[in-house]
């Protein structure tokens, strides 16, 4: 008997390691030998050979164990599924096949009581993320659950993947949960109890990035937690100055993106980024002046591009903006066809603090024409042969952005009034933009 055992371990050896490596050949001599031999589990954590190969990302063996085995949801003796391995070591291709295979993304495991899609986050991959969302969007789940509601699956301490985001650092999940409509003022606390929000957790984790998403996003600088504490204690607490100078409830507030604008919603992806962009460009700017005071300050921007620049200020006139006649015009307004820049347009979009006006959100105009903004699409412009040049599709190579560099030059201060005024109304009030729309009706190219 005891001699047998052994025997057993040593095969059992022989195929984890085997599937660790993606040794196929070995498994499947060892499979001749014992059919029985794949739904050995390992001695300690209790991993089947499916869990293995999903954590090592090793696809080819992943297949062929789903071929033989009806189960794609078999537990370790944490109770977590291959999926979850595999959404905790960022194995997307194997994330992607376990779905296929009808894999459950709605299991908790018994440690912490978390899904797949809280170990994508807390992990850091945001193309996991994305995987299990669109697999929740078409799944049973988001008709028995909801899928607003399975973005915001809790843990058993009432953590959301966009806590937990927060917490370990990862900026790009956050970005991608927010896009699937995390809520980003999601508190642990059960029932109405206090609790810490997603900007609590990125205070104590120490990222600036994870913060300015978050501050992107409306999340409040005033909630407190359990212990009473808004987000500017606990960053303090942890010694990180600069994430507490932006959360200091006195420093000035972030550009918000305007998510609650349907205009904004219905933005198709490569207007989208543009404007995403624009706004975290204008937010660093303003974190420059409020980091100025403190001690620190952010890292220099890259200058990778240097031969976009060039490109730009060959362009001719009639592509620059013409609200702060500093950038160059990206967005389309339509109907009406006016041209502006991303981040006029966004300032545009902002004045209205959007979680001031919950009901009603009236659509912003046009501030050239005063109509009604039915759609922003990035715009088209002339290129110098007189062809006409899509930006959004030369973006597959290179994205022809608005420039850092240039356009937020030192002297130049139109845009940044612009941005401390907060308001194209009151400039309207002056008369700048009304102004500026009679005189720019023959610059801009109807298309
Ligand atoms: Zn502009
Ligand atoms: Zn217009």
């Amino acid at each position: 008997m005891g001699q047998g055992l052994s025997c057993v371990a040593r095969q059992e050896n022989a195929l984890f390691s085997a599937v660790q490596v993606g040794d196929l050949e070995t498994i499947e001599a060892l499979l001749k030998r014992e059919a029985n031999v794949l739904n050995h589990k390992t001695a300690h954590g209790r991993h089947s050979a499916l869990h293995i190969a999903a954590a090592n990302g090793q696809i080819e063996i992943l297949l062929m164990l789903l071929e033989k085995s009806s189960n794609p949801d078999v537990l370790n003796r944490l109770k977590q599924t291959p999926l979850m391995l595999a959404a905790m070591h960022g194995k997307i291709s194997c994330v992607k096949r376990l779905i296929e295979a009808g894999a459950n993304i709605l299991t908790f495991d018994s440690l912490h009581g978390r899904t797949c899609l809280h170990f994508a986050a807390y992990y850091g991959h945001p193309d996991c993320l994305e995987a299990i969302l669109s697999a929740a969007r078409s799944s049973p789940i988001a008709v028995s659950w909801g899928f607003a509601r399975f973005v915001n699956v809790r843990d058993a301490r009432g953590a959301t993947p966009l806590h937990l985001a927060a917490r370990r650092r990862r900026p790009e999940c956050i970005h991608t949960l927010l896009d699937h409509g995390a809520l980003v003022c999601a508190s642990t606390g059960e029932y109405g109890c206090p609790g810490s929000t997603p900007l609590h957790l990125a205070a104590r984790g120490g990222s600036l990035d994870c913060i300015r998403q978050l501050l992107a996003w409306g999340a409040d600088r005033l909630q407190r937690d359990a212990s009473g504490r808004i987000p500017y204690v606990v960053a303090l607490k942890h010694r990180h100055g600069a994430c507490a100078a932006l959360l200091n409830p006195s420093s000035l507030e972030p550009l918000i993106w305007p998510a609650p604008l349907k205009l904004i919603s219905e933005l198709n992806e490569e207007a989208k980024s543009l404007l995403e962009q624009a706004l975290m460009e204008v937010n660093k700017e303003r974190e420059k002046n409020i980091l100025k005071g403190t001690a620190h300050s952010l890292p220099s921007p890259s200058h990778s591009e240097s031969g976009l620049d060039d490109n730009i200020s060959e362009a001719s006139d009639t592509e620059v903006c013409c609200i702060c006649f500093e950038q160059m015009c990206t967005i389309e307004v339509q109907d009406c066809g006016h041209l502006m820049c991303a981040q006029c347009t966004l300032v545009l979009c902002c004045h209205n603090k959007p979680n001031s006006a919950t009901a009603c959100i009236t659509p912003p105009l046009c501030p050239f024409c005063r109509s009604t903004i039915a759609r922003l699409v990035v715009a088209e412009i002339k290129d110098h042969d007189g062809t006409d040049c899509d930006i959004g599709n030369v973006s597959s190579s290179k994205p022809r952005k608005p420039s850092k560099s240039r356009h937020f030059s030192e002297g130049s201060s139109s845009f940044k009034s612009l941005l401390t005024v907060g308001s194209f109304r009151k400039m309207g009030d002056r008369g700048g933009a009304v102004r500026i729309a009679a005189e720019t009706e023959w610059m801009v190219d109807k298309l």
